[in-house]
């Protein structure tokens, strides 16, 4: 339906990719607090930072190792102290897509973790939620829902607790339950309670697996979950049988790119398999994962794609239609949105035939 159309690679401008309606399926909402918010929010509650201006915060938010990272997304997270904080990160959060023309996003959110720090309950923390979405659609102009995550190495009966949270916000800001946290630390078959309780209300499984473990985790998670789509995923390479089977599903894969270099998966943007996963005849999505954290956006993901791998403005584009078309969205939904997304922007092969 959506061919990548072949067309010899030329210079795709970042304002190209800024421009080119998007969806998003890979964020994380507190791993896209902006450092400016973060301080705001520790002035509003008198909690100290690492820093005490923006140019000392925006240096301590930048990447340097795995625990550097997790040190900063805990102190983020401590800082939400109110439903009203959790308000103000998603409109925030919001804002920034729309800023950079992305129509819809599914952003992970890990309301457990909220709950457990700041005490702030589930339902305020969901009413809160739900009053962004409103600002989003009204607005703004844009829709999204959140994936609640259950953090690899929560008890069980915690992970079961998230999952009843989820299917009582089915079609109301949730679109389903997630599994992140450090992979490989328990099974993904140890919230099995969790998984089943979603799926038996008719709802999906979008686990993180294949990131900083290989092929094994990923066979894990597709066993132990049935995911309707996997996070990460860019380490199936290591074994062909998974990619045979992925291929033949279809499964989707939300990459991000930059996140994987800053962690270490891979040495650098050049040495990304995102173009052997596209040969491979993968479905694969583009994400930003942690943004600001990883010095991103997801315009600027698909610009540095364009950058390394000589990817055209059609290859962009039908990625950005792939993520669109793997929303967890009614299917009438779904095609009205890359319906609206391809007519929102006149593209190249029409203005080829001008
Ligand atoms: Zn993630």
């Amino acid at each position: 339906m959506f061919p990548i159309a072949a067309k010899i690679p030329g210079m795709v401008s970042l304002e190209f990719c800024r421009r080119m309606p998007k969806v998003e399926l890979h964020v994380h909402l507190e791993g896209s607090i902006r450092p400016e918010t973060v301080l705001k929010l520790a002035q509003r509650h008198d909690i100290k930072l690492p820093a005490a201006d923006l140019d000392g915060l925006r240096e301590w938010y930048k990447f340097r190792d795995f625990p550097h990272f997790v040190e900063i997304y805990v102190s983020v997270s401590k800082c939400l102290r109110t439903a009203d904080d959790i308000e103000l990160i998603a409109r925030e959060f919001l804002q920034g897509q729309a800023e950079q023309n992305i129509w819809h996003s599914e952003a992970t959110y890990s309301a457990t973790t909220i709950e457990k720090h700041n005490g702030i309950p589930w339902p305020d923390q969901h009413a809160a939620l739900k009053r962004a979405l409103e600002y989003g659609r009204n607005e703004l102009g844009i829709s999204a829902n959140f994936i609640l995550d259950i953090v690899r190495g929560d008890p069980a009966e915690r992970a079961l607790e998230l999952a009843h949270w989820v299917v009582g916000a089915k079609d109301d800001g949730v679109c389903a339950l997630g599994l992140a946290g450090i992979e490989g630390l328990c099974p993904a078959s140890e919230y099995a309670a969790a998984y089943d309780f979603v799926h038996d209300a008719g709802m999906p499984v979008v686990p993180h697996a294949g990131e900083t473990k290989g092929a094994e985790s990923m066979i894990d998670v597709i066993q132990a979950t049935h995911p309707v789509r996997i996070g990460h995923g860019v380490r199936c390479l290591e074994n062909a049988d998974l990619v045979k089977q992925l291929r033949e599903i279809q499964m989707p894969l939300e990459v991000n790119p930059s996140s994987n270099v800053c962690l270490g998966v891979f040495p650098s943007m050049d040495e990304h398999p995102l173009p052997n996963l596209l040969d491979e005849g993968l479905y694969v999505t583009i994400n930003s994962d942690d943004p600001p954290m990883f010095g991103t956006s997801l315009s600027e993901e698909y610009y540095r794609c364009a950058q390394a791998f000589g990817f055209s403005e059609d290859i962009l584009w039908s990625l950005s239609l792939n993520a669109a078309n793997a929303a967890l969205l009614p299917a009438e939904e779904k095609r009205t949105l890359a319906r609206r997304m391809s007519e929102g922007f006149p593209h190249s092969d029409e203005e080829d035939d001008n």
